[in-house]
């Protein structure tokens, strides 16, 4: 394991675009050339030549020997963990597997800065149980962060779970997710946490902070492409007093003994749906040996430089034109990426993506109504991509190539 890993420090090990500075990792992390070769081999030689064989060869046991790649990037023991699915069905896995094992408590806790879409799936399965369960959402003050003791309110003898986003989507706020366990747990609660936006960016202790749940995306920092299967975990323990609401044949315990009554598997397994896609899964197993590789500390260090060195260098050249810090400026309470706000920040984001001048493309992303997020990627980002991205900043909106009240094209922000 490297110490002291700079920031970048593996840069030459991903493809980027010429002329270009990525600063969208936290949206969807770059290909890795160990990970395309990854794939090619399983496309050129698993599924090309071996084909179905393949199964037994390699493909089956797949998922496990990539739960053992994540376990120490999350804190977990490999038996933990599953990759399948994408988030929100994982979400909704678990979500209604723990209200139906605990149907007396009425309330699920959360708050405003979580992902939409935890919301939507809540509710979701709320509906489906018959509406005898509600969500209480916490209030942050100003959309950024929320104090721990919000939740000590919030949580009663009645909660029957906690469920957060680790760090959030927008902000990069990041919870303290020991303590809030620890407050869910003293009221008999369990806790479920969404790593999307920090597995592989902050260092997680899932066992060490007692987490009951959790869910996470593959292809923000873990660089597993788009649509990677994302990953779940539950804490040994309480495995096999939770059944998934989607019984497919690869969950249960026999699967190609295609008995018509469904038995789970024992453990994690349970937790599958269908059919794992073995590609996608390929290419999160090779960035999974290169995150290892850098270790989890020194990922940590090397992204904590790169968003004080974004914040200072703002603080210096971009506060003075309008643009306003809407991350925390506590490392502590920080994950990997930072937003800044600005009445004209769709059409700056416009601008920086797409030069009209041929200059440098720099790629952060927009969040409506007015956020502007910059991801730091440690494996790939290097401080020379700070400077210039700021040094771009600064030109387009001094030289006037920023068109105000640009109109929004294209779905995907
Ligand atoms: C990216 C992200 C997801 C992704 O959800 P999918 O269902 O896998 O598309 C979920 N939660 C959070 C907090 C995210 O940032």
């Amino acid at each position: 394991m490297v110490e002291d890993m700079v920031p970048g420090a593996y840069k030459d090990q991903f493809y980027l675009a010429k002329n270009t500075i990525y600063l969208d990792g936290n949206s969807l992390g770059l290909l890795a050339e160990s990970a395309e070769n990854k794939v090619l081999h399983t496309l050129q030689s698993e599924w090309k030549e071996d084909a179905i064989r393949s199964w037994n060869q390699s493909w089956y046991h797949l998922p496990e020997r990539l739960a053992g790649k994540l376990a120490p990037i999350v804190g977990a023991k490999p038996n933990e963990l599953l990759f399948c699915d994408n988030v929100s069905t994982n979400l909704f896995k678990l979500v209604a597997a723990t209200l139906r094992h605990n149907p007396e408590r009425k309330w699920i806790v959360t708050d405003d800065l979580n992902f939409p879409s935890d919301l939507y799936v809540m509710r979701g399965v709320i509906d489906l149980l018959g509406q005898h369960h509600a969500i209480e959402i916490v209030p942050s003050k100003d959309g950024i962060q929320i104090p721990t003791s919000f939740f000590e309110e919030a949580l009663c003898g009645d909660t029957a779970l906690l469920s957060l986003t680790h760090v959030s989507f927008k902000s990069g706020f990041m919870h303290d997710m020991k303590v809030i366990t620890e407050l869910a747990h003293r009221v008999g609660a369990f806790a479920l946490w969404d790593l999307s936006h920090s597995t592989g960016a902050v260092p997680l202790r899932l066992n060490e902070w007692k987490v009951d749940m959790a869910v996470g995306c593959s292809y923000k920092y873990l660089n597993g492409g788009p649509g990677a299967p994302a990953f779940l975990y539950v804490r040994e323990d309480l495995q096999e007093s939770l059944s998934s609401p989607i019984r497919g044949w690869f969950g249960a315990k026999e699967p190609f003994a295609f008995h018509l009554d469904y038995t789970p598997a024992p453990g994690m397994k349970r937790f599958f749906s269908g059919t794992p896609p073995i590609l996608p899964l390929n290419a999160i197993g090779a960035n999974l040996d290169l995150i290892n590789r850098a270790g989890m500390e020194s990922i940590r260090k090397a992204s904590l430089e790169l968003s004080s060195h974004f914040i200072k260098r703002f603080q210096q050249e971009l506060e003075p034109l309008d643009f306003k810090l809407a991350t925390p400026i506590d490392p502590t309470c920080r994950g990997s990426h930072v937003s800044l706000q600005h009445k004209e920040a769709y059409a700056i984001n416009r601008a920086l993506i797409d030069p009209s001048d041929n200059g440098l493309s720099v790629i952060p992303d927009f969040r409506a109504p007015d956020n502007l997020r910059f991801g730091f990627a440690p494996l790939y980002n290097d401080i020379a991509d700070i400077d210039q991205a700021i040094d771009r900043i600064v030109y387009l909106l001094s030289s006037g190539l920023i068109q105000a009240g640009t109109q929004r094209t294209g779905i995907v922000t």
